[in-house]
């Protein structure tokens, strides 16, 4: 990766554009790009330094990628959801010995909300949190779908970072401390992002954080304990939708390509696989050291930026139309509120992903419009002519409300209001479906704490009016 059209060896200390930027430790990696913090000699400050690899194929994704974070800077600066989206504050090009690199500087966050799943043992962090993140999040979409006509395609915990408050004072802390110093990362493993879906570059995305306020102690033991689970404890994950593949006798946990092969996330292999269980695994002997979820201090108001642009286009071009991570084809709330996965496919003997996917949709938001089950490319290998599941016969209806009350222990009220917020979101035929500013002054949030007064002029409950994939269906 080091080689001709790959990385750029940043040494610590190494200076970009002129002296003006100058390299402290690493932050994080992508498949496209390292991620440094630098300082920033001009204005005295630190900044997040992303430095791409070379080859021609990424330094024109980086382009695609600056032109729309430059859009996300220019755009109308009293929309409240500006604030929840990742600022780009400088951009320009590195010659190294491996090539030419597109560099891009950015403010520096802390930790995704991964981390914050994790934190909380994957069971759900606390409602007043999930509200105010989610509030935050759908002002950020607003902004970027009806300011900057922009859409992620990749929005998912990984992708959303936590603010870290005063970034002087913590970064003189961090450092200081002495963890890190010399900037390697030491492990290859996965610990940002976890699915494997080919996107249009990403394919494996490491990190290692600054700590959020929240909790310092977390990521500076973060990697004792990463080589302390690398003897590798099974995975522990019990999602709703392995509990319905499981009803159905799918071979629980198995994860082979599926039949077609066309879906890029069934390349998920072993590697990516052992990360994720190391993932969880960390996360759970963290916790277990550092006590129960009381032991963390109180969170209190944070801020969140939904991050990484780099798989994002514009709502009238659409670069690749293989977009979303699986597990995301729609938004995150309820991983956050239970800690699972809303749905997480997985093939059987008799059937690939894609049914099981397919199949775990219907069962909780019921049958398919016709012409949506018919209208698609493949519809003829999921369905029938009749439009029933080709290969999956005894479904098992679990409506939304009933998972979050039998299996979540919700009350029946609380799980009325989760329902109703997102029900909307997950309307099948995507011109119905509800839109970001729309959600964002729903009654669900309307005691996200520190948003009450940020509001945007979009009708609650308005569905449609942004260009997105409808028009993908409607072209065929
Ligand atoms: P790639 O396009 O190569 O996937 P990303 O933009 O996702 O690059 O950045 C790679 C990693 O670097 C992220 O997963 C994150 O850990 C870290 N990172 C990126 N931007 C920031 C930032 N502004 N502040 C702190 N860490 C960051
Ligand atoms: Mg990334």
């Amino acid at each position: 990766d080091y080689c001709e059209g790959g990385y750029h060896p940043v040494q610590v200390g190494e200076t970009f554009k002129e002296g003006r930027y100058e390299v402290i430790r690493k932050l994080g990696w992508g498949h496209f790009s390292t991620v440094w913090l630098s300082r920033d000699n001009q204005c005295g400050r630190h900044v997040a330094l992303k430095v791409v690899r070379s080859a021609s194929h990424y330094t024109e994704t980086a382009l695609d990628e600056i032109k729309l974070l430059k859009r996300i800077v220019s755009a109308n600066p009293d929309h409240p959801g500006k604030a929840h989206v990742v600022q780009l504050l400088d951009s320009f090009e590195h010659k190294g010995p491996n090539g030419t690199h597109v560099c891009m500087v950015f403010e520096v966050l802390g930790e995704n909300l991964l981390g914050l799943i994790k934190r909380y043992k994957h069971r759900g962090i606390p409602m007043a949190l999930v509200k105010q993140i989610t509030k935050q999040v759908l002002l950020g979409l607003d902004y970027m779908h009806r300011e900057c006509e922009i859409i992620h395609t990749d929005l998912k915990p990984e992708n959303v970072l936590i603010e870290i408050g005063d970034v002087e004072q913590i970064v003189k802390t961090y450092v200081n401390n002495g963890e890190n110093k010399n900037g390697s990362t030491g492990s290859g493993s996965d610990k940002g992002d976890r699915n494997g879906r080919r996107r249009r570059r990403t394919l494996i995305t490491g990190s290692q954080p600054l700590p959020s306020p929240i909790s310092t102690t977390f990521t500076h033991r973060h990697d004792d304990l990463l080589a302390q689970a690398i003897g590798g404890k099974s995975n522990s994950q019990h999602s709703l939708s392995k509990m319905m593949s499981s009803a159905r006798g799918s071979t629980n946990g198995s994860l082979t390509v599926s039949p077609q092969g066309r879906e890029s996330d069934d390349s998920y292999n072993s590697r990516e696989r052992t990360a994720d269980a190391m993932a969880r695994e960390v996360a759970g002997i963290t916790l277990d050291k550092s006590g129960d979820n009381e032991s963390f201090p109180d969170i209190g108001i944070i801020s969140v930026k939904i991050a990484d642009l780099g798989n994002a286009c514009w709502t009238n071009q659409h670069f690749t139309n293989d977009i979303q991570t699986r597990q995301y084809r729609s938004p995150e709330v309820f991983e956050l509120i239970t800690g699972d996965y809303l749905f997480d496919p997985q093939s059987g003997t008799k059937y690939g992903k894609d049914d099981d996917h397919i199949a775990q949709i219907i069962e909780l938001l019921g049958a398919f419009p016709r012409h949506l089950c018919m209208g698609g490319k493949w519809s003829l290998e999921i369905f029938n002519r009749k439009g029933e599941l080709r290969n999956i016969h005894r479904l098992r209806h679990w409506a939304l409300p009933d998972v979050l009350r039998e299996k979540y222990h919700h009350t029946p009220e609380e799980a009325k209001s989760i329902a109703d917020m997102l029900i909307p979101m997950l309307e099948l035929n995507p011109e119905r479906r509800a839109n970001a500013g729309g959600m964002s002054g729903h009654d669900f949030l309307k005691d996200a704490a520190g948003m009450e007064d940020k509001k945007v002029d979009v009708d609650v409950g308005s569905r449609g009016g942004i260009d997105g994939w409808a028009c993908e269906v409607k072209k065929r």
